[in-house]
């Protein structure tokens, strides 16, 4: 079952490749179709994957559907998936970039419009907790505050999203923007932000970014729940 889904979870995680947010099989993909769960496989490297390889389980970790073990983290991912039914997808990453500005920092700010249009505001950075625990979902659906990612300390990052490509950009635009400040940081100065009125109107405007059509003022044709409010 679900197949045309278990292709596009392959394809995110591919993607996570390609932007340098995991390395090997590092990270997971999981994406919620009703009250099941579709998760990757545990050490796996995503392009060596094929359909049959992505896990279905319930929102408790029943195996449904796969012969493979699940991803180490699928009690964490099942957390936050319960704590909220708008999430659809969770993505967990080990990028670098966001990873290295949790070791110095507790809240990255929100400097960049791009970040406010895909998180939603700063992401703040969760204490460590150990992999393959539930802890470490509890401790992320605690630091999400209405944001669409979050860091975990000494570890990596969690996003959420209303679909998978929600939490897919989310992830992407994080890391651009934990880069930025990085260099921003490493040239000294005082650090410009950008004010609240300002980040609402970047997260506003993205409502309409691309083919997105409102179906009337305020509310985006594909704007299927908000998350974390
Ligand atoms: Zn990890």
């Amino acid at each position: 079952m679900y197949q045309k889904e278990k292709n596009e979870v392959i394809k995110a995680g591919m993607t996570l490749d390609r932007y340098e947010l995991i390395a090997l099989s590092g990270g997971n993909i999981s994406m919620r179709i009703g009250d099941h769960v579709l998760v990757t496989p545990s050490g796996m490297i995503y392009e060596d994957m094929v359909e049959d390889d992505v896990l279905v389980v319930d929102l408790f970790g029943k195996v449904i559907e796969g012969t493979r073990k699940p991803s180490v983290d699928t009690g964490a991912l099942l957390y936050v998936f319960r704590s909220d039914e708008n999430i659809k997808a969770v993505i967990h990453t080990h990028q670098p970039y966001a990873t290295a500005v949790g070791l110095v920092t507790d809240e990255l700010p929100c400097n960049l419009t791009t970040m406010a249009n895909a998180v939603n505001g700063s992401v703040h950075v969760a204490p460590y907790s150990s992999t393959a625990t539930e802890q470490m979902g509890i401790e992320a659906v605690n630091y999400l505050d209405g944001r669409l990612a979050v860091i975990l300390k000494h570890h990596g990052v969690i996003a959420v999203g209303n679909s998978l490509k929600q939490a897919l950009y989310a992830c992407i635009y994080l890391e651009e923007a934990a880069k930025t400040y990085a260099i921003a940081r490493s040239l000294g100065g005082t650090m410009a932000m950008l004010t609240d009125d300002q980040i609402e109107q970047a997260v506003d405007v993205f409502r309409y970014y691309g083919q997105n059509t409102p179906k009337y003022p305020g509310v985006a044709d594909n704007d299927s729940g908000s998350i974390g409010k």
